[in-house]
């Protein structure tokens, strides 16, 4: 399939790209990577009339480290030079680590952090990471620029809070807590494909080494990144050891999530998926934090 016909600009500057965007409104679509909107229109499944290809925007590509000790990645920073980024492994290794498991390394040679971000995948590794971390997101428009946190940006399927003239700019990721660990875990058929199901976790315990923080973000379980509030609220205050996070698991699993059956996997089996990995994830962000 052919894409059906567009009127193409390829601006330099983001104000012009916002411009562009503010001409044409719905009718317009920003192009970075490619690699989700590409096939999309490919398949007639994304018509828009007009593409703002941003991939000659250069400084929409960066990795630079925030004054709170986080990172501030440009939305145009391909996947790939996240993966290798040393900045990003060490303020970030959540992230650092979520990174070889989206698709191939030739996707991520042209996919972008904003792209994944932006595009809203509720199988999207980044999607998930970034509500885990508590990432916000700088948004910018020919009427101004506005911050949203990660959680309140992603509305449900494929769908986001930006307006058709905005773009995302900006991905800022704050540095963990002091006492805190992380783990990112997915399952998939195979390596590189989309997650059965996949959680992003972070914890942080207090001074006595209970919990003090929890935070819990799945993936290809519903519509949208979907948070694992009520097995955090059970592990609050509580001694992360196995009995506390089986129990909190299993919560997990059973109140947390309402999966979908699909053709990949059914309901029951996904929130199986989701009871294992939660056990697993929150083992595992224990025990960083704890030094171990
Ligand atoms: P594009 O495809 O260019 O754009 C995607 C959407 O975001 C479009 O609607 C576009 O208008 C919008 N957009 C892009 N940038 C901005 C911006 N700065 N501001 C506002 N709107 C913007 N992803 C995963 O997470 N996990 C996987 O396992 C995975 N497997 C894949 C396997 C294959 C074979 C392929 C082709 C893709 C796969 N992807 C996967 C998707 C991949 O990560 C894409 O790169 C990503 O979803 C989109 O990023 P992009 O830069 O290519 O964006």
């Amino acid at each position: 399939m052919k894409p059906a016909p567009f009127k193409y600009y390829a601006p330099a500057t983001v104000q012009e790209a916002l411009s562009h965007l503010a001409e044409h409104g719905w009718d317009a679509k920003a192009l970075a990577g490619g690699q989700s909107l590409i096939p999309m229109m490919n398949f007639r499944l994304a018509q828009p009339g007009v593409i703002v290809d941003l991939n000659r925007i250069a400084a929409l590509s960066y990795v630079q480290p925030a004054r709170d000790g986080g990172i501030r990645v440009g939305a145009m920073t391909r996947q790939n030079q996240v993966e290798r980024d040393p900045l990003v492994a060490q303020a970030a290794p959540l992230i650092h680590a979520a990174m070889p498991k989206i698709a191939y390394p030739q996707v991520r040679s042209r996919g972008t952090i904003g792209g994944s971000i932006a595009h809203a995948d509720p199988s999207a590794e980044l999607v998930a990471a970034s509500v885990a971390l508590e990432g916000q997101f700088v948004l910018r428009s020919s009427r101004g620029e506005r911050q949203v946190a990660a959680q309140d940006f992603f509305l449900g399927l494929f769908t986001t809070v930006l307006e058709p003239d905005e773009l995302l700019i900006e991905i800022r990721l704050p540095p963990m807590p002091p006492r805190s660990g992380w783990s990112f875990l997915e399952i998939a058929r195979r390596h590189h494909d989309f997650a059965l199901v996949g959680v992003a976790a972070v914890v942080t315990l207090d001074k006595k080494g209970l919990c003090d923080q929890c935070r819990l973000a799945f993936f290809s379980v519903g519509d949208g990144p979907v948070q694992g509030l009520q097995a955090c609220a059970a592990l609050q205050g509580q001694e992360p050891v196995a009995d506390t996070i089986d129990a909190a698991a299993e919560i997990a699993g059973d109140a947390d999530v309402d999966p979908q059956s699909d053709i990949n996997a059914s309901s029951e089996y996904r929130r199986h998926l989701v009871k294992v990995l939660s056990r697993r994830a929150m083992t595992e962000a224990f025990e960083r934090a704890r030094g171990g």
